[in-house]
């Protein structure tokens, strides 16, 4: 039996500074987090071979007193917290004093520092924890630690580190996260003598992230500003349109600090439910305040989890903060409704809600509260009274729609004929989607619930760059024509606009489906269809017969992989039956057939697709009219796909075009 001995400071040191000093950006993370707290406004970051040879940090913060520089190398050494007490309330960034303890411990070090208004300053070195005479120096205020030859003593951590160029991607990501949530800092990355990220620091978010993630995403994003439940979310999301393919530029801070979260990941793509196309992903930096007593950050030593005491609250908030501004109300106006509703009795979440409540989860959670506990969600909207209800965006105002688009008139005449009228009369009568072969009757049992669109109220001036549709223009729109038999053109005085009369129709349809809470009636067939899916298409059609016929679908199963069809709804036409139960059946399968929720969006998007106009097809000029009219109100932005469902030129660029300007 070995004998029990304590542990020699050494060894300890190297123990601790394992669980600290993972890589070179974990010590880029200590060494800015203790700038940040110096109340530095200009950080720089110097880093050769991804860090593993030498890192540099200098700051201009206060500087340490040349008598406190060896403590500030001790274990448990710090100035930023004193008691026990003090952990619940801690406003800095680090707070453990382990940090420059364990760096030091694996590499070495020195560190050159002078305090604001001190005549000299004072210099240290460290050689694997061990410290040299403290001396005097003439530097610059504030402080530069430099780190060389990073777990040069521990061979066996040092075999563990990737790729030069993946640590210095690493290193990348953390100033990246510091730099957005820090906007007030300037930083400065230089990886081999190249600098590869510069922010202003002029405090403005948007400063930052120009900086740090890129033009292109820069300008892909519109901003975000709400809350609710003294949730504060603010912030940037990416327009539907400028979706990105994996969720790599997802960035949530919480109360200043970078954080990981499935929560908040599944609260903000909820809200891009049905704006964005299948396997694209929304980007965001999005900053959370809320009371620190709400949070722990303290679950995880590299302090990028949290836990949220109250997770059915942050995920409502960032869902509907962010679906408000995608409903095209970001920046409108900053007062709350006149009448807040008192807050709402929601129960405590189950503990194992913990990190695990994804979007299905809320959803269900969500339906089921009981009415009238809805709280408000202050998206900076203009003062409404609204109830939030389902999954209804929180400030829909209700605008009673004049008339449904799709109703039987006799068949248009040709387009090549009909008269471009400069002004089409009010579409009153109304017209008919028109399509070979299409069944002349119409049910009339089913009145179409058409979904409520809100009205664009006061909204504010967009951004040059915003090139997709707005809810903002104020003169009506002259619908002047159509083009490849696809594409309406409309002009708003100074702009010209290009529609495509498909998305746009889908899009209708697919709000005015997903409004009607009825189900819809369907039209018997005077023979029945067959139609033959692949086999896995086929079973998931299958599991889903009552779907379908709450859709206006009869349809019985005919053994040999094959569907019998006997009614369809009015929208759908006769000859685009098998062409409805493929699209579906496909869809169906790859959602996968457990979430309820899925398969309705699955049929929805069949529905609205299929019992649209489509690109090529002759349509009646005052159909197109309607669809204008609907494009200007603002009540449809992208279709159900995430789509663009217009594109505006405005004069200048096409003055630009011909040279004029
Ligand atoms: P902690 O940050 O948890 O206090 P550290 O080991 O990171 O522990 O730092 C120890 C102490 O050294 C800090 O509390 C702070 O007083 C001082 N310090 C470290 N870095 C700086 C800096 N860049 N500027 C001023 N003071 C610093
Ligand atoms: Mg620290």
């Amino acid at each position: 039996m070995p004998h029990i001995q304590q542990l020699s400071p050494h060894v300890a040191d190297l123990i601790a500074a394992g669980e600290v000093v993972e890589r070179p950006a974990s010590v880029v993370k200590e060494l800015l987090e203790n700038a940040i707290d110096a109340g530095a406004t200009a950080v720089t970051v110097e880093i050769q071979n991804g860090g593993m040879s030498y890192i540099r940090v200098s700051d201009n913060g206060c500087g340490i007193a040349a008598e406190e520089l060896p403590t500030a190398f001790l274990r448990h050494a710090t100035s930023k917290l004193r008691t026990a007490a003090d952990l619940g309330a801690i406003g800095t960034l680090g707070f453990r004093g382990e940090a420059l303890a364990a760096i030091s411990a694996v590499s070495r070090m020195s560190v050159f520092t002078r305090q604001k208004g001190a005549d000299v300053g004072a210099a240290l070195t460290l050689e694997g924890g061990v410290a040299g005479a403290c001396q005097e120096a003439g530097c610059p205020e504030g402080t530069t630690m430099v780190v060389r030859d990073l777990f040069y003593n521990t061979p066996a951590r040092l075999k563990f580190m990737k790729r030069d160029s993946a640590e210095a991607s690493a290193v990348a990501g953390v100033v990246e996260h510091l730099s957005l949530s820090n906007p007030h800092i300037s930083f400065q990355l230089l990886k081999d003598g190249q600098s590869v990220l510069h922010t202003p620091g002029d405090s403005k978010l948007s400063s930052a992230i120009y900086a740090a993630m890129g033009r292109e995403f820069a300008l892909g994003l519109v901003p975000i500003d709400g809350s609710g439940d003294g949730i504060h979310v603010q912030g940037y999301v990416t327009k539907p349109l400028c979706s990105r393919g994996n969720r790599g530029m997802q960035t949530f801070f919480v109360n200043g600090r970078y954080i990981k979260s499935q929560l908040l990941t599944a609260a903000l793509e909820e809200a891009y439910r049905n704006q964005i196309m299948k396997g694209k992903f929304p980007g965001c930096v999005l900053h959370l305040q809320l009371p620190a007593e709400q949070v722990d950050v303290n679950v995880h030593p590299a302090k990028t989890v949290v836990k949220f005491v109250n997770e059915r609250q942050v995920f409502s908030a960032v869902y509907h903060v962010v679906q408000d501004t995608l409903d095209g109300k970001e920046g409108a106006a900053q007062e709350a409704p006149p009448n807040p509703k008192p807050a709402a009795q929601t129960a405590t979440p189950r503990q194992d809600f913990y990190q695990t409540m994804d979007a299905k989860t809320f959803r269900e959670s969500y339906d089921q509260r009981p009415k009238g506990t809805a709280q408000p969600f202050v998206t900076r909207v203009p003062p409404v009274s609204s109830e939030l209800g389902g999954r209804v965006a929180v400030s829909d105002v209700a605008k009673p729609m004049a008339r449904p688009v799709v109703v039987a008139v006799p068949p248009p005449p040709p387009q090549e004929k009909a008269p471009v009228s400069e002004k089409a009369a009010p579409v009153t009568a109304e017209s008919r989607i028109p399509a070979e072969g299409s069944q002349e009757t119409v049910s009339p049992v089913k009145a179409p619930t058409v979904t409520e669109p809100h009205l664009p109220e006061e909204q504010a001036p967009l951004t040059a760059e915003q090139t997709t549709l707005t809810a903002e223009q104020e003169a009506p729109w002259r619908f002047a024509g159509e083009v490849l038999r696809t594409y309406i053109i409309a002009e708003d005085g100074e702009n010209v606009w290009l529609i495509d009369k498909h998305a746009a129709h889908e899009r209708i349809n697919f709000d005015r489906l997903k409004a009607n809470t009825e189900p819809i009636m369907g039209q018997q067939l005077l023979s029945p269809e067959a139609v033959k899916l692949p086999a896995e298409d086929y079973e998931a059609l299958l599991a889903h017969l009552p779907l379908l016929e709450q859709f206006g679908f009869e349809a019985e199963d005919f053994g040999g992989e094959t569907i019998l069809i006997r009614s369809i709804p009015s929208d759908i036409d006769a000859g685009q039956i098998r062409e409805t139960m493929e699209m579906l059946s496909e869809q169906l399968r790859t959602t996968g057939t457990a979430d309820p929720d899925s398969a309705r969006d699955a049929m929805l998007h069949t529905m609205a697709c299929k019992a649209a106009i489509k690109g090529g097809w002759v349509s009646d000029p005052k159909e197109l009219q309607v669809l204008v009219e609907k494009v200007q109100s603002g009540e449809i932005r992208y279709c159900p796909h995430g789509r663009p469902v217009a594109v505006k030129l405005t004069k200048y660029e096409i003055e630009k075009m011909f040279r004029r300007a």
